[in-house]
């Protein structure tokens, strides 16, 4: 596990234990295999490695956050109060870029944009957003239908993956009757109709 540690004032071994610390070992797994996984799409993708392997090691960081913790930061930091007709799936990047400033002190808008987008995606999104919203998807430890072909789309366009995850998702959503969180939807109709 390596990665530039110039975007946070903690030394590498610092931010890991403190990662380490916020959840558990199955999601801190996934999130190692995160940023192996968004620094092969930089690599394919002419962006900065190590900085796609930090953010994407730090996307989960709020996952297990405590759900009175996630409404107090929304009541308490100008958060859009909708927010709190929704649940931690939701929360957990939009509100997670709070925590990862606070607690990883990590300030580069790029990480902390892609660490807010990695869950909904957006109608418009930058090589970094992308990288997280994708390697989320196909890290090898992800074993869902379709994933193998998730990832040769990925792998040889980023922008279709995007247009594949979120028709994916959506299906997911829609087939368990659960709400769609409407930046999802918006996302969805820029990135995944047919053109
Ligand atoms: P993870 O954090 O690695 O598990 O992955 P994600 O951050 O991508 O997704 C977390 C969960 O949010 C998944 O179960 C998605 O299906 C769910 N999710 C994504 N978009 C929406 C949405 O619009 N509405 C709802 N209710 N859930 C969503
Ligand atoms: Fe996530
Ligand atoms: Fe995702
Ligand atoms: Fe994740």
């Amino acid at each position: 596990l390596v990665f530039a540690n110039t975007y946070s004032p903690l030394s590498s071994e610092e931010l890991i234990a403190k990662e380490k610390a916020n959840m558990d070992e199955n999601r801190f797994n996934h999130c190692v295999r995160v940023s192996e996984t968004a620094r092969k799409l930089a690599e394919l993708n002419d962006y900065d490695p190590e900085k796609a392997a930090l953010a994407g090691f730090v996307h989960d960081y709020a996952k297990q956050v405590p759900v009175e913790t996630y409404i107090e930061v929304i009541k308490s930091q100008n958060f859009d109060q909708d927010l709190l007709n929704w649940n931690r799936a939701i929360w957990h990047g939009i509100v997670g870029s709070y925590f990862i400033k606070k607690d990883l002190g990590i300030t580069d808008p790029e990480i902390l944009q892609a660490v807010y987008r990695h869950t909904t995606a957006d109608v418009e999104m930058t090589t970094l957003d992308k990288i997280v919203f994708m390697a989320d998807f196909i890290e090898p430890g992800r074993d869902f239908e379709g994933v193998e072909e998730a990832r040769e789309i990925t792998y040889a366009n980023l922008d279709d993956g995007v247009g594949y995850q979120l028709a994916h998702t959506l299906e997911f959503l829609i087939e368990k009757r659960n709400k769609i969180y409407p930046r999802t939807l918006e996302a969805y109709n820029v990135w995944s109709i047919k053109k």
